[in-house]
């Protein structure tokens, strides 16, 4: 079978017992990056062989690891951070399991859209989740279809292009709208910050106050 396992998206303590002893039993670990995970495994001493998955292997390798499924073998799948699927590997890999018949399962944990979303003060009964922009190409066209949403959606952005990606949702969805950039979130300077997107963009203009890892939910459409 498949397991799924979140990993902590800041703060090492944000795994679960479930996901610690899924790690050291199953046969084998994928990693997005295996060094990154290397660090991750060796601070709970877990000595699992891991082989890595990532974006430019899924397709050449997604097959291979069903097969091994299918003799046996159960295999986890950790990103660098966070949920796998989620703005992650693990789609493609989660299909073959489905079409196939393996097992799947995902444990629930650490992703970082569901704290900064339940944390900003925005609506959280209804949202959209966008993930990243694309950064060139049909990216404004995404941004008018968000624009133009009723519930609160959510995106990932690197702290290279917030404040671009302030302005932009600025000009489509209006500088009155609400937001929250979310900051850090788990880390030793968690910051989350909710206004007017105009005020947003005056306080993100200061380069300093822009560093780290960054998701920005925005009100729906009124
Ligand atoms: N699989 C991850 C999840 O479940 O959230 C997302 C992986 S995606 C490649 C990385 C993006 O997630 C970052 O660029 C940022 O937008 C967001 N992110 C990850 N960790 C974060 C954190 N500690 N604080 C704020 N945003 C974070």
């Amino acid at each position: 079978m498949l397991y799924l396992v979140p990993t902590p998206i800041g703060n090492l303590e944000d795994i679960t017992l479930r996901a610690l002893r899924v790690l050291r039993e199953v046969g084998l670990i994928l990693a997005e990056d295996t060094r990154t995970s290397r660090k991750l495994l060796a601070h709970y001493q877990i000595d699992t062989p891991l082989r890595s998955y990532h974006a430019h292997n899924e397709h050449a390798v997604t097959v291979a690891l069903a097969e091994q499924m299918e003799g046996g073998a159960t295999i986890a799948l950790i990103s660098d951070a966070g949920t796998p699927g989620i703005s992650d590997p693990g789609f493609l890999l989660v299909r073959e399991c489905v079409q196939r018949g393996i097992r799947v399962e995902c444990l629930p944990g650490a992703t970082a859209f569901v704290p900064a979303l339940v944390a900003s003060g925005l609506p959280c009964d209804k949202f959209h989740f966008e993930g990243f922009l694309p950064h060139k190409k049909g990216r404004h066209g995404r941004l008018e279809y968000l624009a133009a949403l009723p519930v609160t959606f959510v995106l990932y952005e690197s702290p290279y292009r917030l404040l671009k990606c302030l302005q932009q949702l600025a000009e489509t969805c209006g500088p009155d709208r609400k937001a929250c950039v979310a900051r850090e979130l788990s880390k030793i300077y968690e910051e989350l910050r909710t206004d007017t997107l105009e005020a947003l963009i005056e306080y993100y203009s200061i380069p300093a106050r822009v560093k780290g890892e960054i998701v920005i939910v925005v009100d729906g459409k009124k």
